[in-house]
């Protein structure tokens, strides 16, 4: 058997950042990362499409799923400690209009690498294609595989989306034999699937800077931001945000939710007839499929024309009478989508649900069920939107667990 002080199980963001803040604080104890896949960090290498978007400057005013559960973490190891954190190991970064925190190098490889220089620096041990598949309480300590026993364990295995780069679910069973409970899991920043006969002619058409409202009896949820149409259904930020709640809606309620996009936030309704009309005057000559392509993608344009099922693409824009241009208004501020399903953990960003927070001490991350077990990371049931947010909870849970309070 070999024996540590500490073992952490999942080599990735949250987990190497428990092992570095342990190790910086404790020089003295004996620290192993047991990863299951060849190598560690393998996730962060797609983070952010390859350029790794680390942490959000906003992220103290944005609202997780558990806010009330993630807010000592946060406040504690703050955005700004984060980026702090990587200068410390020689990491320069910047951050955009929103907040966005990326590495100057724009390369994901350089987080990792950075991460990877400093566990070597600090001596801790990384053990790598070795999958744990037990973890045993042996009176005050762990035995991990029957194979390394341990006095401290932080669990920090992710969740169950992208499995491809690691995180395939199989930290909750460890966790569930040493008494902790799971929430319901659903994929979340997902692409939606539904209403494919609406979005295929539209593939691969983006709009920035919609408004999404998805409801069902009453509104469950709205975002802004950009879409992506799909042959699938929709995709970009906005849409991708949406998803855990609409899974979780179609899961409980055994009905499709629909989504309705506002084209055009920037104005009202009133606004826009009053518009169209102009347009009628400009470009009356041409036919219905170019009527809307001053503001929208020309497929989109069409799509949303058709979407009044008085359109005809061969008549002329002067040909509209007043109902029919009132009609085309109301689809621009409310373009209907079934929502049938997300493409599911294996595309997800991140896992919704996770252990549930009120077994955890949220100013240590110790498990109030197994003294000695922490956890940090996507395991826990806690997640956010695009733009950083979710790598802020990983580090800033690693190191809160990495202080090994009691
Ligand atoms: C494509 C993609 C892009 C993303 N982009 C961003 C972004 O730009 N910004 C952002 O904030 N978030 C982003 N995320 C989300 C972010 O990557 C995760 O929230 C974060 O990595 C979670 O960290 P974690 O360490 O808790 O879990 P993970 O990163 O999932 O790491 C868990 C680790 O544990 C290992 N493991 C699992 N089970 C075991 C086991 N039984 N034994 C041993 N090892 C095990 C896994 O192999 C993995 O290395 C993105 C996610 C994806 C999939």
């Amino acid at each position: 058997m070999k024996n540590y002080d500490l073992i952490i199980v999942g080599g990735c963001s949250a987990g190497i950042a428990a092992a570095i803040n342990a190790k910086r604080l404790y020089p003295e104890i004996k620290v192993a990362v047991i990863e299951k896949l060849p190598r560690i960090g393998k996730k962060l290498l797609a983070t952010g499409n390859g350029k790794c978007n680390i942490t959000n400057l906003y992220a103290l005013e944005h609202n997780y799923v558990n806010n009330s559960f993630t807010h000592y973490a946060q406040n504690k190891y703050t955005p700004d400690r984060i980026v702090e954190f990587f200068e410390s190991l020689g990491l320069l970064c910047y951050s955009d209009s929103c907040g966005r925190v990326y590495p100057e190098s724009n390369m994901a490889a350089s987080v990792v690498d950075a991460l990877r220089f400093e566990l070597e620096r600090l001596g801790v041990e990384v053990i790598c294609d070795t999958p744990v598949t037990d973890i045993k309480k042996n009176g005050a300590d762990f035995i991990v595989n029957n194979e390394y026993g341990c006095k401290k364990i932080i669990l920090a295995a992710g969740g169950k989306s992208s499995p491809s780069q690691g995180s395939d679910g199989s930290g909750y069973p460890l966790a569930k034999k040493l008494g902790h409970e799971i929430t319901k899991l659903v994929p979340a920043l997902v692409p939606l699937c539904g209403s494919p006969e609406i979005t295929k002619p539209m593939k691969g058409m983006r709009v920035r800077e919609v408004n999404l409202t998805l409801k069902g009896e009453k509104i469950l949820a709205k975002t802004q931001g950009e879409v992506l149409f799909t042959d699938y259904g929709l995709s970009g930020i906005a849409a991708m945000e949406l998803a855990a709640t609409a899974q979780k809606y179609i899961d409980s309620v055994k009905r499709n939710p629909f989504t309705y996009i506002d084209f055009m936030p920037k104005m009202t309704y009133n606004e826009i007839v009053e518009y169209l009309q102009s347009l009628c005057k400009i470009k009356g000559f041409c036919n219905l499929d170019n009527f809307l392509t001053g503001f929208l993608p020309k497929a989109v344009g069409i799509a949303t024309c058709k979407a009044v099922n008085l359109y005809k693409s061969n008549k002329r824009i002067d040909e509209l009478t007043l109902k029919e241009i009132k009609l085309i208004a109301e689809k621009i501020k409310n373009f209907p989508l079934e929502i049938t399903g997300t493409k599911g953990f294996a595309n997800a960003q991140v896992t919704s649900g996770g252990i549930k927070t009120d077994e955890i001490d949220l100013e240590t991350m110790q498990s109030k069920k197994c003294r000695g077990l922490y956890f940090a990371g996507e395991i826990i049931d806690v997640d956010g939107g695009c733009g950083g947010f979710n790598l802020q909870w990983a580090w800033s849970s690693g190191m809160l667990a990495g202080e090994l309070k009691d």
